[in-house]
């Protein structure tokens, strides 16, 4: 056992973890991180958000240059598929952002340790015990729980890995399957989904609900079905998968649909129907730290039911995205020392980076609706957008939900070219308590896709320019 006492041990680190372990080195304390990867950066480095977007930009690419370009008078024979390379270069991203990981460790001197750690009590003078596997004890006055979360299993239809998969191995599969079946119409299906179906794939995406990512704007999840419908991909929604059995070289999957059972075949099944947080095996029992809903418990300044101990991220309550997870890292171990931050969590954005995207922050019509706040909304198509008509992206709409004073910006909905860029100018205004007004007020560069923005602020009074 080392002699040293650390200021703070965090577990895991994935974004969270990471996030939190350096702002902690640069507010002056001592850190050390476990982490049981080889790697570090959590799912959202190694097999989450990093490696997806370097294959949607890839695959996207790939389209582009086999459906796009001539209309651009861009004359290209077909491409053809190099998927290795293309597998290479997605390593290759990762590699560097982990291995950037290792140095800003490095940097700020982080003792970095690589094993499985469990709790182990603490003594006398409330110093913690952390084991890892195999390895040695630390010490720590406070941990930081940042251990994040694994994909949801469905007892019909159990991962073996190969054929019924994860988003880690559909990440990495060494030929385009012939059909994909996705289990599940959130993000991360759907992202997938798009990525296989660009290179070829036939994908039926399977969804229990009747819409698309449950929980976003109605009418982003309808754009949304349409425009991917008519990318290729077909849809059974509100229907369920019962099981799947596999045949010679191939799966028949058994769908329940309204008034029957449809079998499907296909090659590969990719399971994406939620996260669970990872809380096995880290001694949280033993010490008595409190779960609400599978998720650990924690209060404002992110301590658990147990003194000392800390959890952040997917760990807790939440939307499982990689920028809360960070915010929560460094709020986290600012709080402890006793600085006043907080994460804004009614200003907490979300995106799905099909092509055209879905962005989105604040409440959708359905919430206003449901909580009774009355609200008045503008919208404005990308259709009357120079940009997108230069960029050839007119498909596409920005929603701006506003109070019926005009004095607060309730929620933006993008569906469109570089949503996800575009849905940063809505956070800021909201989360300075900004209204629509203002963002129809500021001078937005021309020609740009933010324009939009300002037209369907614009809107909000019936004042749009181009709309
Ligand atoms: P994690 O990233 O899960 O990291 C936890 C780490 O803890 C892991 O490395 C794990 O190995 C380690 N660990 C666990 N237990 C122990 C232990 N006992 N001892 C030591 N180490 C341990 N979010 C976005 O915001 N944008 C996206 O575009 C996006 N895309 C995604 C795409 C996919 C395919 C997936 C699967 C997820 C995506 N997410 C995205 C979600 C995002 O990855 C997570 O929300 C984020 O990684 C959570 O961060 P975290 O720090 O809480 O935990």
């Amino acid at each position: 056992m080392s002699e040293e006492i650390f200021d703070l041990v965090v577990i895991g680190a994935g974004p969270g973890g990471y996030v939190a372990a350096i702002r902690a080195a640069q507010l002056g304390m001592t850190v050390a991180v476990v982490e049981k990867r080889g790697t570090l950066g959590g799912v959202c480095l190694n097999e989450g958000c990093i490696p997806s977007k370097a294959l949607l930009d890839s695959s996207e690419l790939f389209h582009l240059a086999g459906h796009r370009f001539s209309a651009h008078g861009i004359e290209v024979a077909p491409p053809t598929l190099n998927l290795g390379q293309m597998m290479a270069r997605k390593d290759d991203v990762v590699k560097k952002l982990t291995d950037g990981i290792a140095f800003l460790f490095k940097k700020n001197k982080i003792k970095s340790v690589n094993g499985t750690a469990r709790l182990a009590g603490s003594d006398a003078a409330g110093v913690h015990k952390i084991e890892v596997q195999g390895g040695e004890e630390i010490r720590a006055k406070k941990v930081l729980l940042a251990t994040g979360s694994d994909p949801v299993q469905l007892p019909s239809l159990p991962f073996d890995w190969e054929s019924v998969v994860s988003a880690r191995e559909a990440l990495s599969f060494d030929k385009v399957p012939e059909h994909l079946l996705v289990v599940g119409g959130g993000y991360i299906g759907l992202e997938l989904g798009s990525v296989w179906l660009r290179l070829g794939a036939q994908v039926t995406v399977v969804e229990m609900l009747p819409r698309l990512i449950a929980g976003s704007d109605g009418q982003v999840a309808e754009a949304l079905l349409r425009s991917l419908k008519k990318q290729g991909m077909r849809f059974l929604l509100g229907a369920k998968v019962a099981g799947v059995e596999k045949r010679e070289g191939s799966l028949l999957a058994r769908v329940e649909v309204e008034g029957g059972v449809q079998e499907i075949g296909c090659d590969k099944v990719l399971v994406a129907v939620g996260r669970r947080p990872l809380t096995a095996g880290l001694g949280l029992e033993e010490l008595g730290v409190a779960l609400e809903n599978g998720r650990v418990k924690v209060d404002e300044d992110y301590l658990t039911s147990v003194p000392g101990v800390y959890a952040i991220g997917d760990l807790i309550s939440g939307p499982m995205l990689a920028h809360k997870a960070m915010e929560e890292g460094a709020v986290c171990v600012e709080r402890m020392r006793g600085e006043p931050s907080l994460v804004d969590y009614g200003c907490v954005p979300g995106v799905c980076y099909t092509w055209p995207e879905a962005a989105s922050v604040g409440k959708t019509e359905d919430a206003l609706k449901e909580e009774g706040i009355p609200y008045k909304s503008g919208k404005f198509n990308f259709m009357g957008n120079g940009r997108a008509k230069c960029m050839d992206e007119t498909e596409g709409f920005v929603k701006v939900l506003s109070d019926v004073e005009g004095t607060r910006l309730l929620g933006v909905h993008i569906f469109g070219p570089r949503a996800s860029d575009m849905i940063a100018e809505a956070v800021t205004v909201m989360s300075f308590g900004g209204s629509s007004e203002d963002i129809a007020l500021i001078m937005h560069a021309h020609p740009t896709l933010s324009e939009a923005m300002k037209e369907a602020a614009l809107d909000v009074d019936k004042r749009a320019i181009h709309g």
